[in-house]
């Protein structure tokens, strides 16, 4: 489903990306791991159009992702983002949240909208805070909004970009379960993330990025629990 080629990327003199190369396939879960500054942000902006990359391709179900063209749009509908930082809008109700993009940007039916975001936000455990606003929720909360707001796109993959970080740790779980039962219904998933456990538990496959190389790919079990590479090892070391 998605395909990186050889891609490189540079803010001015900086290379960022050199030379990235892997896929996700339907229904996988792949775990992208390594220090910060590495560039794994910077992969994830890449394959919806947020950043544009120098070389290399990036194929979406065989679409190439090109930034400059008009067409972005439609291939940044198809694949949600959740960030770190949720990005919700603070003066509208996690509902009004949820379906904003599907209203708005796909142009459903509000009431439609209405009725899926509130199945969609039961899904998450939140059909009981669908009119609080996000300032009445936490962190944890937040994010399994953005998780709804994401899923009412009805992606075809979602892309996570560190999404449990912000969190304090006792609001962690609840949003990797919710990860976890998205994986379990076979929702394809490129994950960012330094959970280990999830990684190891949830992940098909994990990547593992240093200064803009992929250093070591493989089968989650491998990569996390025999890794190859010194610097692999190096990292896991410090991070479990
Ligand atoms: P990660 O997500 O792995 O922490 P990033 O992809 O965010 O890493 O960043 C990789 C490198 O690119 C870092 O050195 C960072 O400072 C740099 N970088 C990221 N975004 C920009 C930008 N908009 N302009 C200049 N440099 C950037
Ligand atoms: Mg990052």
């Amino acid at each position: 489903m998605i395909q990186l080629n050889n891609v490189t990327k540079s803010f001015g003199a900086l290379q960022v990306l050199k030379g990235i190369t892997g896929e996700v396939q339907k229904g996988e879960v792949v775990c992208l791991i390594g220090p910060s500054g590495s560039g794994k942000s910077t992969i994830l902006r890449c394959l919806n159009g947020l950043e544009v990359y120098q070389g290399g391709q990036i194929h979406i179900n065989g679409e190439l992702v090109d930034a400059t063209k008009p067409a972005i749009r439609q291939i940044r509908t198809r694949m949600a983002m959740v960030f770190q930082r949720f990005n919700l809008f603070p003066h509208r109700t996690a509902l009004e949240n949820v379906i904003e993009g599907p209203v708005h940007v796909k142009g459903e039916n509000p009431k439609e909208a209405r009725e899926y975001g509130a199945h969609l936000l039961e899904r998450v455990g939140l059909g009981a805070r669908k009119d609080y606003f996000p300032g009445q929720l936490s962190g944890g909360q937040m994010q399994r909004v953005a998780i709804a707001r994401a899923l009412a796109m009805r992606p075809e993959a979602i892309l996570f970009d560190e999404p449990t970080s912000a969190l304090d740790p006792e609001l962690v779980g609840d949003v990797l379960d919710v990860m976890r039962s998205l994986a379990e219904e076979g929702m394809t998933m490129l994950v960012v993330t330094h959970e280990m456990g999830f990684a190891r538990d949830v992940a098909d496959r994990v990547l593992f990025l240093d200064g803009g190389v992929i250093v070591e790919q493989g089968k989650a079990d491998a990569v996390l629990g025999a890794p190859q590479h010194p610097r692999t090892q190096d990292f896991l070391r410090r991070v479990l």
